[in-house]
């Protein structure tokens, strides 16, 4: 038998958590042929694995990788950062930020400044096949798997009004999810601490999920507060998956601000009693004690009502801005106050393309004390919103027992952009490999290769992919057990892993001998 690849010799995870076994992978085309002993074989390709680990490409569970095919000229290292790690396939579309479906006449523009971070403000598509067909263009390093975000749905019918949707719209909103999963969305999320997803009752959560789950797909969330409102946040998304009958999944689980720290011994009660009632419920995580987003997400919700202009326009006026500073210094409860939680030194600039200065520098370093807030207001004015900020706010005893959570999977939450972004992008598959598989040990190596491949391909419905097996998708890694280690840090966040030898995405080499080919075989897979 010729095969297109063998990899010979290596320690071979099938991805399900059992012990790995001395076997070769034959390759042909974009499938796994064989597995097992073919030291009688040849191939056109050939790969040494001795002493290397082989297994599933990687599934990142989380990321907001949806438009990374559009960043500029030279910013390539960027959208390859996640790659370099074995990530074969990236579950985009998360916290409600996906870039469709919406009316015509109305923008999806929910992320909108994320987006044009990424050179891609204009969309010139409404649906999911309009973005799978640019995004094919724009060319994939590895698979993108989509989700439906709320969000942008909200938006792209109804805009930014802080007000439940008339009949028209719920029932406008219901068709264009119902068109989403029928083009081969993954799942539904939400991203309840942004607007306009924190607008929505749990009510019209509950509808619109109801609406789609014929198709048994996740109701995936960003819970709407994962500080001192953790408890009643998480209760919430596993009712809206109960009552609207589909499984639910939490995305990157923490509990934050000092206050809260040692609750996810209380959160994953609570998640652990449900699964033992049988409700499927699932969660992701990624591996550090800071967390990223929108510099914009600080604001309270009122301040954000009407869209990202108003927002703008709002935080030139001094009596607004006075008031925005009373409820961020511990104003009425009931929102997710991220500075309270994080502190201004805690919070991070990290991409800021219009003050590049800026970025890696601390909120309390720039402003000076008593001036934060303000110096917030203007830096959000002059850059048209278009910033994103590192917030530190957990405590690693509770990353740790997250990660070592039965249901809990790898979900970078990555959001790839050049500057100084979280670590986590480039970082997260190899941190868990290398620091808390094989020097913390928090679980053996056949478990942690779980976590990114096996498990999350049951949660998201990836078929062929997740298992090595005869006939599964040839999505592989190939890396050394004893030398993976993340090298991204906060100073140096975008640096490749070490260790990390081949990656194939549908028999393709993307990574060879640690190096990019500069191969872009990624595909936008849809759920079947
Ligand atoms: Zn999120």
């Amino acid at each position: 038998m010729e095969f297109d690849l063998l990899i010979r010799n290596g320690t071979v995870f099938d991805g399900t958590g059992a012990p790995p076994v001395g076997a070769d992978v034959g390759v042909v085309g974009d499938r796994i042929e064989a597995v097992g002993d073919l030291s009688a074989a040849t191939a056109r390709w050939e790969v040494d694995a001795t002493g290397r680990a082989v297994a599933p490409g990687f599934i990142d569970t989380h990321t907001h990788s949806d438009l990374a095919w559009a960043l500029g000229p030279g910013l390539e290292h960027v959208a390859a950062a996640s790659v370099r790690q074995g990530v074969t396939t990236e579950v985009c579309g998360n916290c409600g930020f996906s870039p469709f479906p919406h009316l015509p006449g109305h923008r999806a523009d929910v992320g909108r400044h994320l987006g044009s971070l990424f050179g891609a403000a204009e969309a010139g598509w409404q649906d999911l096949d309009g973005f799978a067909a640019a995004a094919r263009r724009g060319g994939l390093f590895a698979n993108l798997a989509p989700l439906v975000g709320h969000g942008g749905l909200r938006a792209g019918v109804m805009g930014f009004e802080d007000r439940p949707p008339r009949d028209d719209e719920l029932a406008a909103m219901k068709r264009l999810l119902e068109e989403a999963f029928e083009q081969g969305a993954f799942g539904f999320s939400t991203g309840l601490i942004y607007t306009p997803g924190a607008f929505a009752s749990t009510e019209e959560l509950i509808e619109l999920t109801g609406a789609v789950r014929r198709f048994g797909r996740p109701y995936v969330s960003h819970v709407r507060g994962e500080t001192d409102m953790v408890r009643g946040s998480v209760e919430e998304a596993i009712r809206i998956g109960r009552e609207a009958g589909v499984p639910v999944h939490l995305s990157h689980h923490k509990v934050a601000g000092r206050a809260n720290w040692g609750r996810t011994e209380e959160t994953l009660g609570v998640i652990a009693a449900a699964r033992g009632r049988g409700v499927d419920v699932t969660v992701d995580v990624y591996p550090y004690t800071a967390g990223s987003t929108l510099l914009s997400a600080i604001l309270p919700r009122w301040a954000q009502d009407g869209g990202p202009e108003r927002m703008l326009e709002r935080l030139r006026d001094g009596a607004v801005r006075d008031r925005i500073e009373a409820d961020l210094a511990g104003g009425p409860p009931g929102w997710e106050n991220l500075v309270r939680a994080a502190g201004w030194d805690g919070i991070v600039v990290a991409t800021c393309p219009g003050r590049p200065e800026a970025e890696g520098r601390s909120i309390g370093e720039l402003a000076g004390p008593g001036r934060e807030a303000g110096f917030v207001f203007d830096l959000l004015i002059e850059q048209e919103g278009r910033v994103t900020m590192i917030v530190h706010l957990m405590h690693e005893a509770d990353v740790r027992r997250v990660l070592g959570f039965e249901a809990a999977m790898i979900g970078s939450d990555g959001i790839p952009l050049p500057g100084k972004p979280h670590p986590r992008w480039a970082g997260t598959f190899s941190r868990v490999l290398g620091r808390y598989a094989r020097e913390e040990r928090l679980f053996d190596l056949a478990t942690a290769i779980h976590k990114m491949t096996g498990l999350p391909a049951q949660r998201f419905g990836l078929r062929g992919r997740g298992r090595l097996e005869r006939g599964a998708v040839a999505d592989l890694v190939v890396f050394d057990p004893d030398a993976v280690r993340d090298r991204a840090t906060f100073e140096e966040p975008l640096l490749a892993p070490q260790g990390v030898r081949q990656v194939l995405v549908g028999g393709v080499a993307v990574v060879a001998d640690g190096q990019l080919t500069g191969a872009r075989p990624g595909q936008v897979l849809t759920a079947r």
